[in-house]
């Protein structure tokens, strides 16, 4: 047989991960580890791949080879499976390759029966722990077999009405308090499903196996896996192990730790743990279980023992362990092992602390981070740092401030979120259900559950802020109003929570992002990847602030400064509308001599701003018409007032706009007169740019601020294009020296943006002082697209697989990266060493950057949401982590 069905635990290891899933992979190497996992064995994806969905049997020669391994396991444990004798209890647990927390079934103390139980019972002197095992057992066998929804068999499913307190669960040391046994279950059992709960410790293990395989194909896990890119061939493997009993009394319990503080990366373990408890429970989320301090004080031989686990675990795996444990009788077992998920705060802190510790190196923590989540570590917090209007305290369990409208039931998340009001969802738990609206929702608030509850896993994921375990809390459905203590939140009233501290609030409360400088890991890690990059990273920014903010996050310069910004501003529109429609040359050169001083002023602040950084400044880029009326709803106005009028002023005024309008009019603007064509038709409005431009140098070279200027000619096509403008440039800067006395010193760039600039990258690298490509402009003009006619159709491409996506995102490499190749090859050709840059939405994207750093350009201009990315990525790619 080629086929590997089954694994036992000791022949397994992370090495085949891809048979036997994350739990069952991570269960095989820590017994590999000499870490006190229980013996057991696992039915790897490849055995699911023969399982019929919906069977309750599975393949015979299957299920001959399970029996197998199961006799080796009663041999190694010395137990029988169904026998009153040192009866074998497993569990059986789904064990997909990715995690998809609450998706998939797992089924508890599989084989009992009532010889079993009897034997069982013996074990302790309470009552109600066989009955608890039974009851547990089939609750999840109801769950796994016959679907049954969650929490069916306590009444604390959906829709079940007598939900169980939280502090009921704790208070309580009775048989309920555990939270199964109200009615008998094997009577809850026949009543529900019309059949026998079976006997058959056999019939238990067969029909539980195919039922976790059977999860796979659940609707709600069909949904996370489409979410989360999860193949759907991919199946679960299951793992089917010794139990170990957490709930035999005090010196018993479960819990959940994490080796380092998945919210913020903080060392030190992070986690809970619940006395006398099964394990599912914690997990699951459905109480609150207490903090992993509990289990120091009554414990602390298996707290030491806990901690020494997580730094084998961590040093083993150099990255963040989740792991799941239990404690029977004093003794520790360890029940799983996986990454923790974390914030982007935590990914940072965890790998420079993680490198700092000599765990890992400088560049493994550079390359550990996903660049895209960078941007996320500046997580929101409350303006006002008060505690006014603290109402409760909640488990902290996905940090950030988040304030918005109470919304307690489900459906109605996506009618609020439609009517632009921030969310916050507020739940006694959350489900597997939720999973899809939580996206939506500014935060979430829980009064049920631990850290590691559904609802504090799923908001880590998405970042999104998350209180869990608020006990203080009741939820009124009846009334649809949210209580604490005597505070009432009414039906649309609102809430703040603050998943940092836990802190719960009424009403509404500002929030703001924490500056870059205080995440001081953020610095280290990104100064590690400027180490390695060899790209260069500036920042597209146009605003003197923005300016000022980039450059306290340590970026050396703007790369692509735009002045269109300024042609939009309400004081600069209406004058150069008036340059450009002018009917005599005085009434132009009077709105020129206006637009030039308003240009300085401006100039003047950006150039400030940059205070002696590189500050590169692109000339007048957009189709003129951009800046006059629209032509159309001109039009109808003047179709409007000639009904009513045969003739007055205001039709004069006008139809002499219109007129003005048409002049300039061009029928595919970004083909026609812009960039440096500019320069040539209508000379004098480039002039007014560059004179206000070395105007506004003199004016701060007499302050003593230096200015360290570039100056980029947009849209370029040939060589003599650049001649004229650089003719331009220099008579005007020569002049304006002259004027103020002073000197400025200058370097003169060119865009490549179309083929032929690419074409003839030699010829231009011989003119000017540096050559920048616009990958967006390249991209317009190798598919002959304009980014806003391609938004109508470029999505079928992608969708049909044309392209790999939208390509002014992700960059068309095979074919826009061509011409970025040729363009360098063809410029260092012509003068070896020209400098070299990109600039574009394309910096974002991984591959742009990996093409950009691999044909050798010197240098990358990025918008600054994307700045910190590109950054990490550049160092990331160059180090080739
Ligand atoms: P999930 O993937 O939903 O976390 P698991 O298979 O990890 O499901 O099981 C949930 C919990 O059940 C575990 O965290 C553990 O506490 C408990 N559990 C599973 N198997 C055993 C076992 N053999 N002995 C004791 N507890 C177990
Ligand atoms: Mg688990």
């Amino acid at each position: 047989m080629t086929q590997q069905w089954i694994v036992p635990l000791e022949a397994g290891s992370e090495k085949t991960r891809q048979l036997l899933g994350g739990k069952g992979a991570g269960l095989a190497e820590m017994v590999r580890l000499g870490i006190s996992t229980l013996p057991g064995f696992i039915i790897t994806t490849e055995a699911w791949k023969t399982h019929t969905p919906g069977s309750r049997s599975l393949r015979p020669d299957l299920w001959k080879e399970i029996k197998d391994a199961l006799s080796d396991l009663e041999r190694k444990t010395g137990r029988a499976f169904g026998s009153p004798q040192d009866p074998l209890i497993v569990s059986v647990r789904s064990s997909p390759l990715i995690s998809m927390p609450g998706q998939l079934k797992t089924v508890l103390n599989v084989g009992l029966n009532d010889d079993v139980l009897d034997t069982l019972s013996k074990l302790t002197a309470d009552p109600g722990f066989a009955e608890e095992l039974l009851g547990r057992l089939i609750q999840m066998y109801g769950e796994a077999v016959h679907s049954m929804p969650k929490g069916w068999l306590s009444g604390a499913s959906e829709g079940g009405g007598q939900e169980e307190s939280a502090e009921g669960y704790q208070a309580e040391s009775g048989t309920d308090g555990r939270g199964c046994v109200s009615d008998d279950p094997v009577d809850a059992f026949r009543k529900k499903t019309g059949e026998d709960f079976p006997q058959d410790p056999y019939v238990q293990l067969e029909r539980s196996v195919a039922g976790v395989f059977d999860s796979w194909f659940g609707e709600k896990a069909r949904q996370y896996r489409e979410s989360q890119h999860i193949p759907c061939d991919q199946g679960t493997a299951v793992v089917v192990q010794q139990m170990a009993f957490g709930n035999l009394g005090s010196d018993s319990g479960s819990g959940v730790v994490f080796s380092r503080s998945p919210a913020t990366g903080e060392s030190g373990l992070y986690g809970e743990y619940l006395p006398h408890s099964q394990g599912e429970q914690v997990v699951a989320g459905g109480i609150t279980p207490g903090a992993l301090g509990e289990l120091a004080e009554e414990l602390p031989q298996v707290y030491e023992e806990l901690r020494a686990v997580c730094a084998r675990l961590e040093e083993h795996y150099r990255d963040i362990q989740d792991v799941e444990f239990t404690v029977e009788r004093g003794k520790l077992w360890i029940l799983q092992t996986r990454a923790g998920t974390r914030t982007p705060l935590a990914a940072v802190k965890v790998v420079v602390d993680m490198a700092k510790e000599g765990l890992i190196s400088q560049s493994e923590a550079v390359g550990r981070v996903d660049a895209a989540l960078i941007g996320q570590v500046f997580v929101p917090v409350f303006a006002d740092a008060s505690r006014k209007g603290l109402v409760a305290r909640g488990i902290q369990s996905s940090p950030g401030a988040a304030t918005g409208q109470v919304v307690i039931d489900a459906g109605k998340v996506e009618a609020t979120v439609d009517r632009g009001l921030p969310v916050i969802l507020v739940r006694e738990e959350t489900t597997a259900d939720d999973a899809a609206i939580m996206p939506l929702v500014s935060g979430i608030l829980t009064g049920r559950g631990g850290a590691t509850s559904h609802a504090a896993v799923v908001a880590r994921g998405l970042n999104k802020p998350c209180v869990v375990g608020c006990q203080a809390m009741t939820i009124d459905h009846q009334e649809g109003v949210v209580r604490f203590g005597d505070v009432c939140i009414e039906r649309e009233g609102y809430i703040s929570i603050d998943g940092t501290t836990g802190e719960v609030f009424s009403g509404w409360k500002e929030v703001v992002s924490p500056q870059f400088g205080e995440v001081e890991e953020l610095h280290t890690l990104l100064s590690w990847a400027d180490g390695m990059r060899r790209l260069r990273v500036l920042a597209d920014v146009s605003v003197p602030a923005e300016i000022e903010t980039v450059l306290e996050w340590g970026i050396e310069g703007v790369g692509l400064c735009r002045t269109e910004r300024l042609y939009y501003d309400s004081a600069f529109l209406p004058v150069f509308q008036e340059a450009m429609l002018a009917s005599s040359s005085a009434s132009r050169t009077a709105a020129l001599e206006k637009l030039e001083t308003l240009h300085r002023q401006e100039f003047r602040a950006l150039l400030r701003a940059a205070g002696g950084h590189p500050l590169t400044v692109r000339l007048l880029h957009a189709p003129l018409d951009h800046f006059l009326p629209e032509r159309d709803a001109l039009l109808t106005e003047l179709t409007e007032l000639r009904q009513l009028f045969t003739w007055n002023e205001e039709i004069g005024r006008k139809e002499e706009l219109l007129r003005g309008v048409d002049a300039w009019r061009q029928s595919s603007p970004g083909c026609g007169l812009r960039g440096a064509r500019l320069a040539l038709a209508v000379p004098e409005f480039v002039e007014a740019q560059v004179e206000a431009l070395f105007l506004a140098a003199c004016d701060l070279a007499d302050e003593h601020v230096p200015s360290n200027l570039s100056i980029l000619i947009p849209f370029v096509s040939h060589s003599g294009e650049i001649e004229c403008v650089l003719r331009l440039i220099r008579a005007v800067a020569q002049r304006t020296m002259e004027m103020s006395r002073a000197t400025i010193s200058y370097r003169v760039g060119a865009v490549v943006e179309t083929p032929r600039a690419a074409s003839v990258a030699g010829e231009l690298a011989n003119m000017v002082d540096f050559l920048c490509i616009d990958t967006d402009g390249l991209t317009e003009a190798a598919f002959c697209v304009s980014r806003d006619e391609g938004r109508r159709f470029l999505p079928a491409h992608a969708e049909e697989g044309i392209t790999a996506g939208d390509p002014f995102t992700s960059l068309d490499v095979h074919g826009v990266g061509s011409l970025v190749r040729w363009a360098v090859e063809r410029a260092r050709a012509g003068r070896e060493g020209v400098e070299i840059g990109a600039c574009g939405n394309h910096c974002q994207d991984r591959r742009a950057v990996q093409l950009f750093d691999e044909s050798g350009l010197d240098f990358l201009s990025c918008h600054p949401a994307h700045l910190l990315k590109a950054r990490l990525m550049a160092g990331q790619i160059a180090g080739g982590v």
